[in-house]
């Protein structure tokens, strides 16, 4: 049997910083799971004492609250600021950049398009920093019934696919005056995917 590996693949940079954060800072609380791995979140717990909240209304007397890679909603951020508590942010800075996006763009008066899972954390709390009309949409589709302004600005989940990202783009350009496509999609979701995608092509079981 042969035995191939992806190009790409393991923790991408921003779980790589954040495993790292969560070490250096030792006894502390992550607000939700600091990435998606179980077995890492037990590792940290184990070996560096590391323990996570279910999210902002579980913290009680922590001192030490680390802000997971895929961020928290603003309201939230403000809150635990104004708390005197230790916050360290492990926030991935292609998670932030979409966050700025948002808050900038809105505040300008664009509306806001994400293209994104409405329930996902990082959805949740991008989608907090719009100050006007914002829309988390999966298929542009879901855009028919919504009358947006003249002027629009669309960024996308970090680790959604290019190829709907663009048909979301594509039925934006056909209706709005003016729109503004920031591609915020992370380039290790996107290695993953393409070499996922030529491994599959030529493997008879992918694991
Ligand atoms: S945005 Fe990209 S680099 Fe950052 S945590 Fe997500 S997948 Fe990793």
């Amino acid at each position: 049997m042969k035995i191939e590996m992806a190009k790409s693949y393991g923790f991408c940079f921003g779980v790589k910083r954040a495993i790292k954060i969560a070490e250096s800072a030792g006894e502390a609380a992550t607000i939700g799971e600091l990435i998606h791995n179980a077995e890492e979140i037990n590792r940290l717990k184990q070996n560096f004492g590391v323990k996570t909240l279910e999210g902002v209304s579980e913290i009680k007397d922590e001192q030490k609250l680390i802000i997971r890679t895929h961020g928290i909603q603003k309201d939230d951020l403000q809150r635990l600021k104004a708390q005197n508590k230790e916050l360290i942010d492990a926030t991935c800075p292609f998670v932030t950049k979409p966050q700025q996006i948002v808050e900038k763009m809105s505040a300008e008066g664009y509306d806001i398009v994400i293209f994104g899972d409405k329930n996902h954390p990082e959805v949740k709390g991008v989608k907090s920093y719009a100050k006007g009309r914002v829309y988390v949409v999966l298929e542009p589709a879901e855009l028919l019934q919504i009358k947006l302004g003249t002027r629009v600005a669309l960024v996308s989940q970090t680790t959604k696919k290019i190829e709907s990202f663009t048909k979301i783009a594509d039925f934006l350009m056909q209706r709005a005056r003016e729109l503004r496509i920031f591609n915020t999609i992370c380039n290790a979701t996107l290695e993953n995917q393409e070499a996922v995608k030529s491994l599959s092509q030529k493997a008879d079981v992918m694991i």
